[in-house]
């Protein structure tokens, strides 16, 4: 057992332990995150799924170090390749997150400069990380956007990014991205803005570059759909919290948690009746509701949902933040 740990301990490549983070907005405290832990290991791909504001871009952004100023990490932890980043000065922290993490976003060209050619956008990051000639970068550029499977790379690399289509955009960003080698990537919704076909290929490319450059990946999505086909492990997250984690076979194939039952049933996955159409919205989480977030949508809230927020009762690598799930207070279901 003790080997066990010290192997998995060994390849744990990121710990988010108990991280909460606010947003300042006007004189109210808008909690994004609350105690939120995910952990991922050299090479898997954990993907983070839940609706609209439920805070999935903030935690993918405080893992790159890029919280905007409102933004603040009140408790918590980012252990990165066993180093607490929160702990370092902020430099120092964005240097070390840079050389292992990269970034997608939802919205390739907003990432991309307007005024730069999308090659030299490249080549230039190359330069910097690489200490290298200008003419190796420029065909390591190409090199990358072949890749990517760019066509006609050479010709690309001369064009502006409002030149470019959005998923050619979104192919520039993921060659940006892989540039330097990272060990994790975070794909922040990278097909959302895309059009259906366009979505199947580019999340074909991210498998296959993922498998050949063994990176890790934070898949971030609020459609189940998109992640099954890819995650290793599923976390799903309800306004700021953890509601659930489980390898892809678990999620899949049974979800405990209501809030994971209504998310399977919206995108059409999983023999699911209607009792688990939740209506309603995310509450404000300038004053979120106390005990369990889900429990004023939740079909199955009880007593002790409203009083105080649940605990994991799972195992380790298994979790359920539900009390239907609680050996103590909850109806007793199985949490063996
Ligand atoms: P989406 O699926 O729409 O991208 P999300 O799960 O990524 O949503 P976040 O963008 O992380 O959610 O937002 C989580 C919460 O933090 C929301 O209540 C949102 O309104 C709030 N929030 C996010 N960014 C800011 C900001 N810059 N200033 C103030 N509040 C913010
Ligand atoms: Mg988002």
């Amino acid at each position: 057992m003790a080997i066990l740990q010290r192997w998995l301990y060994k390849q744990l490549l990121l710990n988010v332990k108990d991280l909460s983070i606010n947003y300042r907005k006007g004189n109210k405290s808008v909690s994004a995150l609350q105690e939120v832990s995910i952990s991922v290991s050299k090479g898997e791909v954990v993907a983070v799924v839940g609706e609209s504001g439920s805070g999935k871009s903030t935690l993918g952004l405080a893992i790159m170090q890029l919280l905007p100023p409102p933004a603040s990490v009140s408790s918590g932890e980012i252990i990165l390749s066993g180093k607490n980043v929160l702990s370092m000065p902020r430099s120092e922290a964005r240097k070390e997150c840079g050389s292992m993490v990269s970034m997608v976003f939802q919205e390739p060209v907003s990432y991309l400069n307007p005024v730069m050619k999308v090659g030299d956008q490249i080549s230039e990051t190359l330069m910097i990380h690489e200490n290298i000639s200008k003419r190796e970068a420029i065909s390591k550029a190409i090199h990358l956007f072949r890749r990517v499977k760019i066509f006609d790379p050479e010709r690309v690399y001369n064009y502006y990014p409002h030149q470019l289509s959005g998923g050619m955009a979104q192919r520039a960003c993921i060659a940006m991205a892989i540039a330097c080698g990272p060990s994790l990537m975070i794909a922040d919704e990278p097909t959302t803005s895309l059009d259906l076909t366009i979505q199947a290929q580019v999340l074909h490319l991210l498998k296959e570059l993922r498998e050949e450059m063994q990176m890790a990946m934070i898949l971030i999505s609020h459609d189940l759909r998109v992640v099954s086909g890819m995650a290793d492990r599923v976390v799903t997250l309800y306004a700021g919290r953890v509601a659930e984690e489980g390898t892809v076979s678990d999620i899949f194939h049974e979800p405990k948690h209501p809030y994971t039952r209504a998310l399977m049933r919206a995108s059409g996955l999983g023999n699911l009746d209607r009792t688990y159409d939740v209506g309603g919205s995310l509450p404000d989480l300038a004053n979120p509701p106390s005990g369990c977030r889900f429990q004023p949508r939740c079909p199955f809230a009880f007593e002790p949902c409203g009083r105080q927020p649940p605990e994991n009762r799972m195992k380790e690598d298994y979790r359920v933040y539900c009390w239907l799930y609680d050996k103590k207070e909850g109806k007793g279901e199985d949490s063996s």
